[in-house]
């Protein structure tokens, strides 16, 4: 399957990344300074605190991306496939695809699998609605 977001939700994920990064990187600071408390002979428990603040922090961190990357997820299924069918001219072969980059209609495509002679044409790109399944979201 082909990468379907829209521009709303990577611009969603894009700021969300960007703040699980800053956390990410204050964690990894606190272990940092966690490590240099035991090397300066600082008392254990300043050690243990720092690692405790550093990794639970991380904890969170990488809950919150593994919550919006599962949002994502369902946010892209919703997004009904385009669908772009192709048609043999001298057959009257109907095919259909997932759209891909650079699909019109009626643009000249590799020749019929079956005649082998006619080059297939795309005749139509539509949007494919499903109205049965509805997606559960929470
Ligand atoms: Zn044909």
């Amino acid at each position: 399957m082909s990468n379907r977001s829209t521009n709303s939700t990577t611009k969603i994920s894009t700021f969300i990344l960007t703040i699980i990064y800053v956390v990410f990187a204050l964690s990894a600071v606190a272990v940092f300074v966690a490590i240099g408390a035991f090397y300066q002979g600082e008392p254990i428990e300043t050690t243990i605190s720092l690692m405790a603040i550093g990794f639970i922090t991380m904890a969170m961190a990488g809950y919150i991306l593994f919550q919006s990357r599962k949002r994502m997820a369902s946010l892209k299924t919703e997004n009904p496939p385009v669908i772009t069918t192709i048609e043999c001219a001298k057959c009257n072969i109907k095919t259909t695809r997932e759209f891909q980059r650079g699909d019109y209609v009626f643009k000249e495509l590799e020749p019929c699998q079956k005649c082998q002679d006619q080059k297939q044409m795309i005749t139509a790109i539509y949007r494919e609605v499903k109205e049965k399944e509805k997606p559960v979201t929470v």
